[in-house]
């Protein structure tokens, strides 16, 4: 049987890191996989995490299985962090997932269930992981534009121009904030105009918000999903823990089906229960319990959230040291845009000849499509990137 079996594509980001770990240069920059890094380049376990890990190894008293959703309190302290008072709190079906993935495949798989000829469109580009989860459920998608090579924002003009071809009961995938890879994000007014499309398309809006903090801050960062709650009839979100919480390897997610009244949340709930059961039964939990620990508990959240804020700074800090830098050096405005980015990503905008160059001449590492992590550099290896864009003729 398992000579049948094909070689399946490798995954880049992994691939790169690879080659970076192969790398003798002391000089090398990682700027690839998509973790949180301090100035230090590790990648810390939050305090307030730390300190609810010691508490739940005192309080806990089993490890006997949750339920099929999970921990009612996780879904309850991370739907209201996610969806604020956007919709009324009986209109959610929420289940826990192993991470934000397992929250997308879930999600995909609610889709299937609810319309098998659903097609997902998808922005182009988007993390590559949409795309081959898609393909292996073998769902149908379709790329609609978001990125102006250009300008290195938002491609809003096309954007609403291929999703006007978006037909009742497809699915639209969107990013809750911190687009991966580009680091472009909508405005609310452009959310606004998203939904008032979607709304007379009847699509559905399916969010992916893996970053919730890392933007412009925890309650701004949730904007436009809120947004989309408060107007559209039918909502699927997929929540990540792991980088807000930096629980990365816990893997910590939550599935949302938002229903226009309370009378669908059961059917939606019995789905969600029924899919979890299938794919994999009861969810992980010890992630999840760190999370509504540290939620429910004033001292911890307060610590949690003032952290979190520290890391947000810190990359809005390396984006407009890295602008300024470039500005400098190229006496142009040409780079301004990394300022403007928001979250762990900027698309630079290099060719995929550029990004070898910098592998090969500089050891920096960066994504071949020139996703770069800003959590990868520091103060110091700031100019040292600026000077390499530079040399290669970026
Ligand atoms: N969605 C997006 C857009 C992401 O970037 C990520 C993390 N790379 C995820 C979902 C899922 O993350 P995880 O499964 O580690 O929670």
């Amino acid at each position: 049987m398992f000579e049948s079996l094909k070689e399946q594509p490798a995954d880049k980001i992994l691939a790169l890191m690879q080659l970076y770990r192969e790398d003798p240069r002391d000089t090398k920059i990682d700027l690839g996989v998509g973790v949180y890094k301090d100035a230090s380049g590790n990648t810390p376990i939050m305090r307030a995490i730390k300190a609810a890990e010691k508490m739940l190894w005192d309080a806990e008293t089993t490890k006997s299985y949750t339920g099929l959703a999970g921990d009612p309190g996780f879904t309850e302290a991370l739907s209201t962090l996610v969806l604020g008072d956007s919709v009324p709190r009986a209109n959610i079906a929420a289940a826990a997932t192993p991470g934000g993935t397992g929250a997308v495949r879930q999600g995909f798989d609610l889709v299937l269930q609810a319309n098998p000829r659903a097609r997902v469109w998808v922005s182009d580009p988007t993390w590559p992981n949409h795309l081959s989860i898609l393909k292996h459920m073998g769902i149908a998608f379709t790329p609609y534009r978001y990125f102006d090579a250009e300008t290195r924002s938002v491609d809003f003009t096309h954007m609403i121009a291929d999703l006007t071809q978006a037909m009742p009961g497809d699915v639209v995938l969107l990013h809750g904030c911190c687009h991966n890879p580009t680091g472009a994000n909508l405005t609310g007014a452009q959310w606004k105009a998203v939904i008032e499309l979607l709304l007379e398309k009847e699509a559905v809006p399916m969010i992916d918000i893996a970053y919730q903090g890392f933007g412009d801050g925890l309650e701004q960062d949730a904007m436009g999903v809120r947004m989309v709650c408060e107007k559209m009839p039918e909502v699927i979100i997929a929540a990540s823990c792991s980088k807000n919480f930096g629980i990365y390897r816990e893997r910590t997610g939550l599935l949302m089906a938002v229903a226009k009244d309370a009378s669908r949340t059961k059917l939606n709930q019995g789905t969600l229960n029924y899919l979890n059961r299938q794919n994999y039964s009861f969810p992980p939990d010890h992630g999840a319990r760190l999370v509504t620990m540290v939620l429910n508990d004033p001292d911890l959240r307060a610590d949690w959230a003032a952290e979190l804020e520290e890391v947000r700074n810190s990359m809005l800090g390396l984006r407009q040291q890295l602008a300024d830098e470039l500005k400098r050096l190229t006496n142009s405005d040409r780079f301004n845009f990394l300022a403007q980015h928001r979250g762990m990503f900027s698309r630079l905008g290099a060719t995929p000849e550029q990004v070898e160059t910098l592998r090969r001449d500089h050891g920096i590492y960066m994504v071949g499509d020139s996703r770069m992590n800003i959590a990868g550099l520091n103060k110091t290896t700031i100019p040292i990137l600026a000077n390499a864009i530079v040399k290669s003729g970026i």
